[in-house]
């Protein structure tokens, strides 16, 4: 028997629909490349998402065709996400940080039929135009310019495809919620990147339980700034789950640096955010050199990679700001796991809550996490067991766009390709990629919990841990670092700096100075690189 209720689907026009009724004199604050700003709310986005829809379907294109993205987190870009999905396309978001071939390899793999673009990228996009034969579309993100225009006349204008569209247009009908509505293309540290086809129903559901207090806490009290971009797993589905709550939304633009953050978190009274470990690194050191705090705001998701516990406690001891650790993939919309404690802990001791919360988290309802040994064999959550981090769940990815790589699953789960522990609360500790885990004599080392260790020293801007070649022990860790500016760094005391942290057996047996970390697109170490360049200095 049918339950009685009505069968209406979840899409993501929804949500502009419902941001527009209820919260429709709820604001936006949108940064532009040139650094001027422009404030309107979910009203007037709601009005262009609409125009916009209109006008892709002037242009002539059909339900499923891909429309792509090079864009900061700027209202246009919010505009885009809507009325792409909204109307039926997929939109595509590219990550402007990879190499042109990169772009180039995935625009043409997504057969992506128009590119919407930032004035930033436009030399980028001079560059590349004539190796993309699917696109059909170039738009420029800005309003009409003549001067552009006629040195430009491949380009079309933002402005004018609003302006030109149909000020009526309603959104399809034809729509399913098991739709495509985007598609994300993984960093591919390895191999080439592979694409993720998010439909409104998973895209939607991430995004309403991510507004629950226990996952990001997101209300029509609060105001959000997602320095996470964008081009970044849908910004981590803040764009949707902002809108859902009613939450006023503040969109950087480019700038992205302490200074920059810090003024717009004071004029805007934001009060959560969301990035990774880098970007925060960046303000804090802003805010400790200026003497500046931040009243507003309450709290910050941390996530994309470790997040070192001297961050952590940073944030709560200098600046009263809660840090949610966070972990997730592209292929989990992001949204894996979230450091919010339970009523049973908050009588906890002092030092066991700081260290509860430096772990990656637990899962929300949706996600299930399980660790597997070698065999395939479930392991316990007992805190200890250590093994492949296997998920499963409606917003967990069930293959490649076009079927690239094969079946990824392993008896309906997803191999996430990290190796965790997991305690009886689901409380999850990354021990590290299963590619990057140092096997030393046969034992386990993680070379996140190194790296971690390392950035807590106030000597050091910067650091990476990798597996090096060892005659006897097979691999030993290894510790790069950047030294902060200025320091001369000696190897012996900066060793001596693990004693009693970790077991004597896990210190590294080396250090190496220099100048950078390489990392790709999204900010994560490249350790494929150090490996190349610096795996057998111990040998
Ligand atoms: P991406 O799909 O580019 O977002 O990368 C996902 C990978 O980033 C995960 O599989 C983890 O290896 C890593 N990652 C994300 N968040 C965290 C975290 N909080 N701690 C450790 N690793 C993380």
């Amino acid at each position: 028997m049918l339950g009685l209720m009505m069968d209406q689907q979840l899409l993501i026009s929804s949500i502009a629909d419902h941001a527009a009724r209820y919260h429709g004199d709820t604001e936006i604050v949108s940064l532009n490349s040139d650094g001027s700003q422009f404030r309107y709310d979910y009203s007037g986005a709601h009005g262009n998402m609409l125009k916009l829809a209109g006008a892709l379907e002037k242009l002539g294109l059909e339900k499923t065709d891909r429309v792509a993205t090079l864009a900061w987190n700027n209202h246009r870009h919010f505009e885009i996400y809507f009325a792409v999905s909204g109307n039926g396309q997929i939109c595509h978001t590219l990550n402007p940080r990879l190499f042109p071939e990169q772009l180039i390899y995935i625009i043409n793999h997504a057969e992506d039929k128009a590119l919407f673009f930032d004035q930033t990228f436009l030399p980028l996009v001079e560059g590349l135009r004539k190796h993309l034969g699917t696109i059909k579309h170039f738009v420029l993100m800005e309003d009409h310019d003549s001067e552009l225009a006629k040195t430009h006349p491949w380009l079309s204008f933002y402005g004018d495809l609003l302006a030109d569209s149909d000020e009526n247009y309603s959104w399809p009908d034809n729509i399913d919620e098991r739709d495509a509505c985007s598609l994300c293309y993984t960093s591919g540290t390895t191999g080439n990147p592979k694409g993720v086809l998010f439909s409104h129903r998973s895209t939607l559901i991430h995004a309403m339980m991510s507004a629950t207090p226990d996952v990001m806490n997101f209300s029509a009290r609060d105001c959000l700034l997602p320095v996470v971009p964008m081009f970044h797993v849908n910004a981590w589905g803040t764009p949707y789950a902002a809108p859902m709550v009613g939450a006023k939304l503040v969109l950087p633009g480019p700038g992205l640096d302490g200074e920059s953050l810090t003024k717009l978190f004071l004029a805007e009274g934001v009060t959560i955010s969301a990035g990774v470990p880098t970007i925060w690194g960046g303000l804090l050191d802003y805010l400790d050199a200026n003497n500046i705090k931040l009243p507003d705001m309450k709290r910050t998701v941390v996530g994309g990679s470790a997040c070192p516990p001297s961050m952590l406690d940073r944030f709560r001891d200098d600046y009263d700001i809660e840090v949610l650790h966070a972990w997730g993939m592209t292929e989990l919309s992001p949204l894996g796991t979230v450091n919010n404690i339970k009523n049973k802990h908050l009588k906890m001791p002092e030092d066991e809550l700081r260290q509860l919360r430096t772990l990656q988290g637990r899962p929300p309802f949706g996600v299930e996490l399980g660790i597997f040994d070698d065999e395939a064999k479930q392991l316990p959550n007992d805190g200890k067991s250590q093994g492949d981090l296997y998920c499963r769940g409606p917003w967990v990815m069930s293959e490649y766009f076009g079927g690239e790589g094969g079946d990824p699953l392993v008896d309906g789960w997803f191999p996430t390709g990290d190796v965790a522990t997991l305690d009886e609360d689901g409380f999850m500790c990354i021990r590290d990629r299963s590619k990057d885990i140092i096997k030393s004599g046969g034992e386990w080392i993680s070379s996140v919990e190194l790296e971690n260790l390392a950035m807590g020293h106030p000597d050091i801007g910067d650091a990476a841990v990798i597996a090096a070649s060892h005659k006897k022990w097979s691999e030993r860790p290894l510790l790069i670092v950047v030294p902060k500016d200025g320091i001369q760094i000696d190897e012996k005391v900066l060793l001596e700096y693990y004693q009693g942290k970790v077991a004597k057996w896990w210190i590294p047996d080396a250090v190496i100075v220099t100048k950078e970390i390489p990392r790709n697109a999204t900010g994560k170490i490249r350790k494929n690189v150090l490996r190349e360049e610096y795996g057998n200095s111990l040998r």
